[in-house]
């Protein structure tokens, strides 16, 4: 059955714009549109758009769920559709075409669309550092436009809780606030602590039931879904401050809710009661990550709950948690989405998982028939630098540019065949794009951070991935962004992207690749490069301390290259890097000792370190000798600052 729907004048989904010489204007075009459709055929001609022109929306089953089919004729314009979604998103397309009302005319031409993957989202830490209503409000205008339809809400950390629980006033009251307004300054650990509401100077905020139904709604309008996640049993030291007796004990001394006492249900319960009052989202996020479980190993309460229970390990006795969890919010018609460490203690197969630390865990969850939302660290976590480190703001370090985002395919490493992969397929629910917000203080930092990652995010999301194609994405984001800028939002400066590391493009040509190197002190096993050819092997490191190029030391650097024979030496060199956050720091010196024979050694030369160690910057600096001698064996040592110790990151023993 076909039914007219809506009849609307074009001006009451695109705001009339003046726009001078309208008529000199190309026609907006449909391949302007972010995500890219899933199929475009232009036609000759284009459609005025003015307040007489007619959309015409009809419902029709046979379009998939969110999807729609477009027709752009000279006269008007024939949507249809088997949901409100899909007109809406229809609208969005029709916006995008028109550089959202900038062009007063479109080219004629048919979409046919639809999402690849049902769950689009995008993650907002408003514990770490608060964001205002009008923010969020402002936020979901961009995802709207882009299609992304969940807006994940993470309300409650360490840093801060933020909805407001009437039968628990002191999780406001007190664990919303903090003396230090910036989070990198009231996590050292001697300032830690949490403040009354009201108190002269303190820094919080938190979201009334009032505030809450005005985002609920306002995202609702537009198609999406407000996620509400309350951090369990971990994350929780905000709670615990301000309810001490849900700690192990009753003594806070970590971020964990004491799962052996009952008054821990009682308060979960009480508090997902509230929040599922006024979230009416079906998922509830339950956190779950980076539980510490020591305390429960040596608590009373837990210690029994376990023997009770039959719990082997406290992995299990997390479990029994989010189980007991799960089955409640089920028993209020809830499904509960958890980080991927919810899959250590077991689940049932009705819990989403959430793969953040990296899509191992996605691809286990699928295997057992859970559902699945990637969001793998090195690919959807917005809080990695975008750009070069002189260019970018203080982060929590990595790098992911805009092409790493867009480069993403949830579905590797899932089977494409038929039978179980196909299952595997079907429980994959999308992509989320995540900003943790530990360094990201204020509001356009925020939008700088998404914009335009989140776009990447989007059209990754939306469209199928025969869709997909960097340099044409690169193109229609550019005019997104200026469409983004025009609206009041910070975007980084895509045309103006440094982009990576140079050597790391071009690599290395030097006398010592493929030499031998022999370690006086191991590197670190978690950063072990490519292992023992790595710092000879004529690959640079790139901005990010973690991509596989670099090698750490939790030491001095104490290595000897073999060149094979006797060489001519002019330089030997190598680069070290700086980051703050995880206490990478450069040398205080470097030391460069020749041998004809590997037993006698002669210096000839050190390379000292001049710059500081307590900067916020990111820095990469050579550590080199020039020089005019012949030698077979090179000592190359790089000693820690004593000072600051930590650890000592290098890509690679340049030797000419
Ligand atoms: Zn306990």
């Amino acid at each position: 059955m076909r039914r007219v729907l809506l009849l609307f004048l074009l001006f009451t989904v695109i705001p009339a714009r003046a726009v001078e010489k309208v008529d000199s204007l190309p026609p907006g075009k449909a391949s302007d549109i972010i995500p890219a459709p899933e199929r475009v055929v232009i036609k000759e001609g284009f459609c005025k758009l003015d307040s007489g022109t007619i959309i015409k929306v009809t419902q029709d089953k046979r379009i998939r769920p969110e999807g729609y089919r477009m027709q752009i004729t000279r006269k008007s314009i024939a949507i249809r559709c088997s949901d409100r979604a899909g007109e809406f998103y229809a609208r969005q397309s029709l916006r995008q075409m028109s550089r959202d009302g900038r062009l007063n005319k479109v080219e004629c031409c048919d979409i046919e669309d639809s999402p690849r993957f049902p769950y689009r989202g995008l993650h907002f830490d408003v514990s770490r550092h608060f964001r205002s209503v009008v923010f969020l409000k402002k936020q979901i205008d961009a995802m709207a436009y882009f299609k992304l339809n969940k807006m994940h809400l993470h309300l409650t950390d360490a840093a801060g809780w933020r909805v407001r629980i009437d039968s628990y006033p002191r999780l406001t009251g007190y664990g919303a606030w903090r003396p230090q307004a910036v989070w990198k300054e009231w996590w050292k650990k001697e300032n830690r602590k949490y403040a009354d509401e009201g108190t002269p100077g303190a820094y919080g905020g938190y979201y009334t039931r009032e505030d809450i139904r005005e985002i609920v709604e306002y995202a609702a309008q537009r198609h999406i879904d407000v996620i509400p996640e309350i951090e369990m049993p971990g994350h929780s030291e905000e709670v615990l401050a301000a309810y001490p007796e849900l700690a192990c004990g009753g003594v806070p001394g970590g971020g964990e809710f004491c799962i052996g006492r009952e008054e821990t249900f009682r308060f979960l319960e009480g508090v997902l009661d509230e929040v599922i009052g006024i979230f009416p989202c079906e998922y509830v996020h339950i956190g779950g990550d980076e539980a510490a479980r020591e305390r429960w190993k040596a608590c009373a309460d837990c210690r029994r709950r376990m023997e009770e229970e039959g719990l082997k390990d406290v992995a299990e006795l997390q479990g029994y948690m989010i189980r007991r969890i799960e089955s409640y919010l089920n028993s209020k018609g809830r499904k509960i989405i958890g980080w991927d460490e919810i899959l250590e203690g077991g689940v049932t197969p009705g819990a989403t998982v959430m793969s953040w630390r990296g899509t191992k865990g996605g691809i286990e969850a699928l295997k057992n028939g859970n559902d699945v939302i990637m969001c793998p660290g090195d690919f959807c976590y917005l809080d990695h630098a975008q750009d070069a480190p002189f260019r970018e703001p203080e982060s929590i370090g990595g790098y992911l540019p805009l092409e790493m985002v867009y480069g993403y395919d949830p579905a590797s490493g899932i089977g494409s065949g038929d039978g179980e992969a196909s299952c595997e397929r079907e429980h994959l629910k999308g992509i989320q794009g995540n900003l943790w917000t530990e360094y990201v203080v204020d509001d356009a930092h925020a939008e700088y951070m998404y914009w335009p990652r989140a776009i990447a995010i989007a059209e990754t999301a939306w469209s199928r991935p025969d869709r997909k194609d960097y340099p044409n994405f690169r193109e229609r984001t550019l005019t997104a962004l200026e469409i983004l800028e025009a609206n009041g939002y910070t975007v980084f400066d895509l045309s103006n992207e440094y982009g990576q590391r140079k050597a790391f493009l071009t690599g290395l040509k030097h006398k010592g690749i493929g030499a031998k190197v022999t370690y006086a002190r191991c590197y670190h096993s978690h950063y072990p490069g490519d292992g023992d050819g790595t710092l000879t092997d004529g690959e640079a490191g790139g901005w990010a301390n973690n991509d596989g190029r670099w090698q750490g030391f939790l030491s001095d650097v104490d290595l000897t290259i073999d060149l094979g024979k006797v060489t001519d030496i002019h330089y030997v060199g190598a680069t070290f890097m700086q980051i703050k956050g995880p206490e990478i720091f450069l040398p205080e010196k470097a030391e460069v000792y020749f041998s004809t024979d590997g037993k006698n050694f002669t210096l000839a030369g050190a390379s000292f370190n001049e710059l500081p160690s307590d900067t916020d910057a990111r820095l990469f600096r050579d550590f080199n000798i020039v020089c005019n001698q012949s030698a077979r064996f090179i000592r190359y040592v790089a000693r820690r600052n004593p000072s600051v110790r930590g650890w000592l990151f290098v890509d690679e023993i340049v030797v000419n």
